[in-house]
């Protein structure tokens, strides 16, 4: 069965996307830990990030990069953070998180839920810097 991830890039289910290529795809986290908090995600259905091929994997942090260079742009932060944790969805992706402090990279703490106008705003706003 196809994995969350694989029906979001494939607009099956909805998501705030903010950039893709060939290869890969990047949404805004449904959850985040931080206003501008982006999953990028391989278009290859692969659950562990370090199974796949050295292409894939080498690709995902080129794309990654690129995200986040116009990520920093279009939120204001310190840096961008970069977590790979898998614990949820078992579709390999890279978070990026805009940190003010290390706290922000804290994935114990509470998620926000922002409202959905918010969001897209958001998105939108990432996109064009992409
Ligand atoms: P993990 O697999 O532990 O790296 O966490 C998966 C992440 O995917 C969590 O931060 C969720 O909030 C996020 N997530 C799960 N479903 C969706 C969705 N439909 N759209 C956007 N983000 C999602």
């Amino acid at each position: 069965m196809a994995t969350i991830f694989t029906r979001i890039i494939n607009g099956e289910i909805p998501c705030y996307k903010v950039a893709e290529d060939e290869k890969n795809f990047a949404f805004l986290d449904i959850n985040p830990l931080a206003e501008g908090h982006v999953l990028v995600v391989p278009k290859a259905e692969e659950d562990y990030i370090f199974n796949l091929s050295e292409d894939d994997y080498v690709s995902l942090q080129k794309f990654a990069r690129k995200v986040a260079k116009g990520l920093k742009e279009a939120v204001p932060c310190k840096r961008v953070g970069v977590a790979v944790l898998g614990m949820e969805v078992p579709h390999a992706h890279i978070h990026l998180v805009p940190l003010q402090t290390e706290a922000d990279l804290d994935f114990r703490k509470p998620k926000l839920s922002l409202p959905a106008e918010k969001m897209q705003q958001i998105a939108n706003r990432i996109a064009e810097k992409i």
